[in-house]
């Protein structure tokens, strides 16, 4: 089978022994398709994964072979998110099931840019969906992402109508922003690329340019969807006092909020980071009644131009890769 592997500044495909299942619970899937996360961008870029990872999470896949004691069958077309909660540590307790040393443990085996893929039984009792009928392909991709955005929206905890600024209008933003007005939120999302801001006008949502945003415009909640060290000057000047902002992205420098401010103006400062199960379930369904429209967010590429596709995503030519690798 081929993969997608990293190898120092460069993403290339080569061929490797294909999966089976081996007696093991779970199922080999044919992966269709894979979205591109910010995530894996990082992950390249700033060398945090050894050669030889092979990227890539947000699959939509064809179960080719299957031993568990699930609903799935052969032939199902599926989406599946990569961790799993343990549920019973410190962590999942609190609520923080991102932080489960099982929850990181856990991957699809090799990785998302692959032909095939094994699913743990894990995987499928708790994070699979077969792809509900009205959703193409890539649409369905948007399965996990979005999950990590209504968790994002769920911890924010927001009183309904709230006034929500997303900064930063990349395909997260998109997300963000409409999964924030799927939750009766009162959105506006801003960004410096006329192209994304008229992106989001077009879903009938409020979009304007960060440079025009005057100081102190009110706004009960910031969310930070943008990866650049200036994004965090326009949350603090957009965000009331009192106020919340809730950070989705790590940006090049690692500046934070200033204390004194978030001191004197109360502010609520807290991050969110990949989401979990019952988020993916209400990721399913929002995708599915169409409370969220993800079309025309993607540009699809072969397996083999995944290296174009990185390159795409970082000089900002396109909003969201999507890698094509099974009919
Ligand atoms: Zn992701
Ligand atoms: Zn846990």
């Amino acid at each position: 089978m081929k993969i997608a592997v990293i190898d120092s500044d460069k993403i290339r495909t080569c061929d490797t022994d294909d999966l089976t299942l081996n007696n093991r619970k779970g199922a080999i899937v044919k992966v269709l398709g894979c979205g591109l996360c910010g995530s894996d961008i990082v992950k390249f870029r700033e060398k945090i994964s050894k050669n030889g990872t092979v990227l890539g999470h947000e699959i939509v896949a064809q179960i080719v072979d299957i031993n568990s004691d699930t609903d799935f069958k052969l032939g199902d077309k599926i989406v599946t998110s990569h961790h799993i909660p343990c549920g019973i540590c410190n962590y999942c307790k609190h609520g923080n099931v991102s932080m489960c040393e099982h929850f990181k443990s856990t991957n699809i085996k090799p990785g998302g840019f692959s032909e095939l893929v094994y699913l743990s039984e894990e995987h499928l009792k708790n994070v699979a969906y077969v792809v509900p009928e009205n959703l193409t392909e890539v649409e369905a991709s948007f399965y996990e992402p979005l999950g990590c955005c209504i968790r994002a929206v769920k911890r924010a905890n927001l009183m309904k109508n709230s006034k929500v600024l997303v900064v930063g209008l990349g395909s997260i933003g998109i997300l963000m922003s409409q999964a924030l007005r799927a939750f009766g939120m009162d959105v506006a999302g801003c960004d410096l690329l006329q192209e994304r801001i008229n992106f989001l006008k077009n879903l009938q949502i409020e979009a304007f340019d960060s440079r025009e945003l005057k100081e102190h415009q009110e706004f009960d909640a910031v969310f930070m969807t943008s990866g650049a060290d200036k994004a965090i000057d326009v949350a603090l000047k957009a965000v009331r006092n009192g106020g919340t902002i809730l950070v989705f992205s790590s940006t090049p420098k690692n500046t934070g909020y200033p204390n004194n401010e978030i001191y004197y103006r109360e502010l609520t400062v807290l991050g969110s980071y990949s989401p979990a199960p019952i988020d993916l379930k209400d990721s399913i369904k929002l995708l599915a009644d169409g409370k969220v429209i993800v079309k025309n967010i993607s540009t699809v590429y072969p397996l083999d131009k995944i290296q174009d596709a990185f390159d795409d995503t970082i000089t900002n030519k396109i909003m969201k890769a999507y890698i094509k690798i099974n009919d």
